[in-house]
């Protein structure tokens, strides 16, 4: 995954803070769908164990499409809260 650039090079999957919200993939639950990179392109991606890790572009994709994203998820492996640690996604 050297061509992939992520937002945390610690926390590949998260989580990250991004326009005031939590977001982090649950790995033991991916299964590399791919539902989620296809939806949020400049967010997600799949590495070389074919689980989600958050992208250095995030910041490009707005918390709707990040929202969405998550949604379409299969197995729900993608965790949005908000400020206040309310959980956003899934609910
Ligand atoms: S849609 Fe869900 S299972 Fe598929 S790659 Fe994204 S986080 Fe993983």
């Amino acid at each position: 995954m050297s061509d992939i650039k992520l937002k945390d090079s610690k926390n590949p999957s998260g989580p990250v803070v991004v326009h005031g919200y939590k977001v982090y993939v649950d790995r033991n639950l991916c299964i590399g769908a791919g539902s989620c990179v296809a939806v949020a392109p400049n967010t997600f991606a799949l590495d070389d164990e074919n689980k989600a890790v958050i992208l250095e572009t995030i910041e490009q994709e707005t918390i709707e499409t990040i929202i969405l994203a998550a949604q379409s998820c299969p197995v729900k492996a993608i965790i949005i809260e908000d400020e206040k640690g309310q959980r956003v996604w899934p609910n």
